[in-house]
C-alpha cells in the first residue's frame, strides 16, 4: 500500500516525532490512515502548557488547571519549561522589556507549538496599550493561533479556548487550513486609537499634539496653587534653614522644594545624614521643556531638569529634608550612592526614565527599559508610543 503522509497546506508542515518511526516499522505502514487519526488524536490529547502568566490573567490560569476545571481531564498539563510544551500560553501583560525574554522562551518550545493569547492585555496591550512600556498585543512578535477575550477570561473561557485550538490542530494535521474573510468592522476596533509612530495615517500634526499634551497636562491644567509643607516647615526650622543656607539655598518657595546649587547637594546630603537623616526617601527627575518650568509657562525658561530628593530621620520625632538641584540639558549631578546606599537603584531608574546622568554611580544603566530601549520614556517631549512601534 501507498504510503501518504498528510501535512499542512501552508508550507508550516509538522508530523510527530514518531511519525517516521512508525512509518517505518514493519507492519504498521499499511493503515497509515488509522495511524495517522491515532497521532492527531495522541497530538490533540497532550497539549502541554507552558505558562507565560504575568499579571491577574494568570491567576485565572492557575484556577483552569486546579480542581474545579482540571484541564488535566482533557491531557492539559502545566509545565514550568520550556522544552516539554506545546502550547504558550501568554497570560497578562507583557512589556518591552519582557518582549524579548518571552520570545527567547517560545524559541527553546519544540515544534510543533502553539500560542494562545489570554486576556484582552495579551491580545491588544488593552488599557495599557498607549504605554511607553507596554507591548501592544503579543501578535506583534508572536505567531498566535487562538485568543482567548476578557478581562480576564475565566477558567472556563481558556478551557474553551484549548478546545478550539484542538480542533484547530486537527485540522491542520487533515491538511485543512481554516483562513477567515478578514471583518472590516472588526479591523477598525482591534486599531489603536492612537496611530503608531509607523502607522500610514500617523500625522505630524499629531506627533506635535501629543508633544505638546505631555508637557502642558502638569502645568497648565488650572488648580490651587502648590503648597509644599516640607519646604515651609524647613523654612520654620532654624537648624534646616541654616544647613540649607550654608550650602547655597537662598530662599525656600512654596511651588516646590529648595533650590540646591548642584555643586552643593553632595555635601549637603552628607551633612543632613550626620544630623540624623540617615533614610532616603525618594529621588525624582522631571524634565521641562522650554517654556514651561515649575511655575508654569514661561516664555525665557530654557530646557531644563529638576531632580528632587527627600529624606527622613528614624525613630520617634521623625522630620523630613527636601531639596531639588536644577540641571541644564546634558548635565550631570553627583550620584547620593556614597552617602546613601539605597540611591542605587533610584539613581538607575530616573536615568532611565527620565535621561539624568549621576556622575560616579557605580552602575549606571538602564533599570525598568530593555537594554537596547531607544529614549527616556518619562520625558516631557517623549512621544508615548515610540516604544511600541517596532513590535507593529
Ligand atoms: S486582561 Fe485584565 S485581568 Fe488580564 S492581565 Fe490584563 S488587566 Fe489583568
Amino acid at each position: 500500500m501507498a504510503v501518504t503522509r498528510r501535512t499542512v497546506d501552508d508550507g508550516s508542515a509538522f508530523e510527530h516525532p514518531l511519525y517516521k518511526t512508525l512509518l517505518n516499522t514493519p507492519g504498521l505502514s499499511v493503515s497509515v490512515a488509522p495511524l495517522d487519526d491515532l497521532l492527531t488524536w495522541g497530538l490533540t490529547n497532550s497539549l502541554w502548557v507552558f505558562p507565560m502568566a504575568t499579571s491577574c490573567c494568570g491567576i485565572e490560569l492557575m484556577a483552569a488547571a486546579a480542581g474545579r476545571v482540571d484541564l488535566d481531564r482533557m491531557g492539559t498539563i502545566v509545565r514550568g519549561t520550556p522544552r516539554q510544551a506545546d502550547v504558550m500560553v501568554v497570560a497578562g501583560t507583557i512589556t518591552v522589556k519582557m518582549a524579548p525574554r518571552v520570545k527567547l522562551l517560545w524559541d527553546q518550545m519544540p515544534e510543533p507549538k502553539w500560542c494562545i493569547a489570554m486576556g484582552s492585555c495579551a491580545i491588544s496591550g488593552d488599557f495599557y496599550r498607549e504605554l511607553y512600556s507596554v507591548v501592544p498585543g503579543v501578535d506583534t512578535f508572536l505567531p498566535v493561533d487562538v485568543y482567548v477575550p476578557g478581562c480576564p477570561p475565566n477558567p472556563e473561557a481558556l478551557m474553551h479556548g484549548l478546545l478550539r485550538l484542538q480542533e484547530k490542530v486537527q485540522l491542520q494535521r487533515q491538511g485543512q487550513k481554516v483562513v477567515r474573510d478578514p471583518n472590516p468592522a472588526l479591523l477598525a476596533i482591534t486599531k489603536p486609537s492612537v496611530p503608531r509612530l509607523c502607522d500610514a495615517d500617523r500625522t505630524a500634526e499629531m506627533d506635535a499634539a501629543q508633544e505638546e499634551s505631555a508637557a502642558t497636562s502638569t502645568a497648565s491644567e488650572p488648580r490651587a496653587p502648590l503648597h509644599f509643607d516640607t519646604p515651609a516647615a524647613q523654612a520654620v526650622d532654624p537648624d534646616l534653614q541654616r544647613l540649607f543656607a550654608e550650602n547655597g539655598v537662598k530662599d525656600f518657595p512654596r511651588e516646590g522644594p529648595a533650590l540646591v546649587p548642584a555643586a552643593q547637594h553632595l555635601a549637603l546630603a552628607r551633612k543632613l545624614k550626620a544630623q540624623g537623616f540617615r533614610q532616603l526617601v525618594s529621588i525624582v527627575a522631571s524634565h521641562w521643556p522650554a517654556g514651561r518650568g515649575r511655575k508654569g509657562a514661561d516664555a525665557e525658561e530654557p530646557e531644563h531638569f529638576e531632580v528632587a530628593y527627600l529624606v527622613r530621620s528614624v525613630g520617634s520625632g521623625t522630620r523630613v529634608a527636601t531639596w531639588a538641584v536644577r540641571l541644564a540639558p546634558g548635565e550631570s549631578i553627583a550620584s547620593l550612592v556614597p552617602v546613601y546606599a539605597g540611591a542605587d537603584w533610584q539613581e538607575r531608574e530616573q536615568y532611565d526614565l527620565v535621561g539624568v546622568p549621576f556622575a560616579d554611580h557605580p552602575d549606571l544603566r538602564r533599570l525598568m527599559m530593555a537594554e537596547n530601549y531607544s529614549g527616556h520614556p518619562l520625558r516631557r517631549d517623549f512621544a508615548a508610543d515610540t516604544a511600541a512601534a517596532p513590535w507593529r
